[in-house]
């Protein structure tokens, strides 16, 4: 579903090390998430070990196999809200603009896109557009806390 954003992850790990930025650890990922750390959030492959080499805790770096015109991007824990998702991101030397990104809310996603610096909330249940979701959040400011669970970013 989601194989235009193929990519392969190179590891991260001390910069003594000759395993860092040199070793792939995977060529086939899929999946890219966002992960708060503090107020941050920030682009996470997913991969977390230590290396086998250094037994430095690793990470690692998105090398992208082409370049895909969206990117779609998992929140990984219920933490990131409307306001936590940057408007550009970074990815391998691409920079992507925020579309849209969807809220889990009971049974039913809603999702939020962004146009013109406008925001505006697209609801499967009723079939509706709110226009203003500022102005909706004033009615309803729990939806502004509400857990994000996927973004769509395009290659500006
Ligand atoms: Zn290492």
């Amino acid at each position: 579903m989601i194989e235009f954003q193929k990519h392969s992850l190179i590891q991260i790990c001390s910069d003594v090390c000759i395993n860092n930025k040199n070793l792939e650890i995977l060529d086939d990922s899929e999946y890219i998430f966002f992960k708060k750390n503090d107020s941050n959030v920030n682009i996470y492959s997913g991969y977390m070990r230590n290396c086998q080499r250094c037994k430095h805790s690793s990470t690692s770096k998105i090398k992208l196999n082409s370049r895909p015109p969206f990117l779609f991007i998992k929140s990984i824990e219920t933490n990131i809200n409307i306001n936590d998702i940057p408007k550009n991101i970074n990815v391998d030397g691409l920079n992507y603009s925020f579309l849209c990104t969807t809220i889990h809310k009971r049974d039913h996603f809603r999702a939020i896109f962004e146009i013109k610096n406008n925001l505006y909330l697209v609801n499967d249940l009723n079939k509706t557009m709110m226009p203003n979701i500022r102005a909706f959040a004033e009615i309803e400011p729990i939806i502004m806390n509400l857990p994000t669970t996927y973004s769509l970013f395009f290659l500006d």
